[in-house]
């Protein structure tokens, strides 16, 4: 180890701390609002096992879009490059919601990390899984030795009430043909998913494969091979951070993916994962803390995928 990511860590999370604390909490998700705006928490783990934490990097939180990465490795799993035939790898330059593209696009979504690319995931989830609920929870149970990651229910019912733009897109496509089953059940396996809890340290641990090659680090068995690893970090540089993921890319220069519970989780491949959660987000969803805490850390360790 070249840094010392743990005196890096601490200052940038004191800095930050005292300095940093714009954005908001966002409000259509009626149950999301409710979280104490001021939580920070940061987990670094590497190959090696390092491990450095601070603030509220145990406390569980609304994972929302980071678990769009779970549902993807498990498809992209199963179906391999047929995936592709349904969703593109295109970043969209739009909101995350946002249906505009859809109808010249014939109803393939830019992308897997988008809404509408999402609930095409979840559409072939069904398809795959007798139970895709309980094989997305198992994934993630395994991977970070973690038997207590579950749903949080309020907020997927939460969300089914007030998902009106979801529903609209999900029905949308299903016109097109690019949803198979019905679209009630593949929006109630979407919001489960956005609902899933994790902790920082819990994100860094379940992410770590996509820094090892795609071989889970704990006893190197393969989860993903390492060239459809290669592809999901690189969905991640290009789509993780909605229409801030040049940004992201410009600023931070790591693949990652960010989350409206104000999580974010980054990677650098063949050495290691940090997740910094804070609820308040920027104009464009992603968190504020967040943002600023990894654009600092990689300008201060000098690392970065570039
Ligand atoms: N459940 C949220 C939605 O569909 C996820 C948004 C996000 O984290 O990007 O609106």
């Amino acid at each position: 180890m070249q840094n010392n990511y743990a005196k890096i860590i601490s200052g940038i999370y004191t800095d930050i701390l005292s300095k940093e604390n714009l954005g908001k909490v966002p409000d259509y998700i009626p149950e999301i609002a409710k979280i104490s705006a001021d939580k920070f928490g940061v987990a670094f783990l590497d190959l090696d096992k390092n491990s450095f934490v601070e603030g509220d990097y145990k406390e569980k939180f609304s994972i929302q879009s980071i678990s769009k990465v779970f549902s993807l490795t498990l498809v992209y799993k199963h179906l391999g490059e047929k995936l592709w035939e349904r969703v593109d790898v295109e970043p969209s330059g739009n909101a995350f919601n946002s249906l505009v593209q859809l109808e010249a696009d014939n109803g393939i979504p830019r992308n897997p990390f988008i809404n509408a690319g999402a609930l095409v995931v979840c559409d072939i989830l069904l398809d795959i899984f007798e139970n895709p609920k309980q094989e997305i929870l198992n994934f993630i149970r395994n991977i970070t030795g973690e038997i207590n990651i579950s749903y949080n229910k309020k907020v997927a019912a939460s969300e089914m009430e007030n998902g009106f733009r979801n529903a609209a897109m999900c029905n949308f496509m299903k016109s097109f043909g690019n949803i198979k089953n019905n679209p009630n059940e593949v929006l109630d396996l979407y919001f489960n998913l956005c609902s899933i809890e994790m902790s920082c340290e819990n994100l860094s641990k379940s992410f770590l494969f996509l820094a090892n090659g795609g071989k889970n680090p704990i006893n190197n068995e393969e989860i993903l091979s390492s060239s459809k690893t290669k592809r999901i970090n690189a969905i991640m540089l290009t789509c993780g951070f909605y229409d801030e993921s040049g940004e992201f890319s410009f600023l931070v220069g790591l693949p990652g993916k960010s989350g409206v519970g104000g999580g974010i989780v980054a990677v650098l491949p063949n050495h290691y994962c940090i997740t910094v959660w804070s609820p308040k987000l920027n104009l464009k969803g992603n968190s504020y803390r967040g943002m600023k805490f990894l654009e600092e850390f990689t300008t201060q360790t000098g690392e970065s995928i570039f």
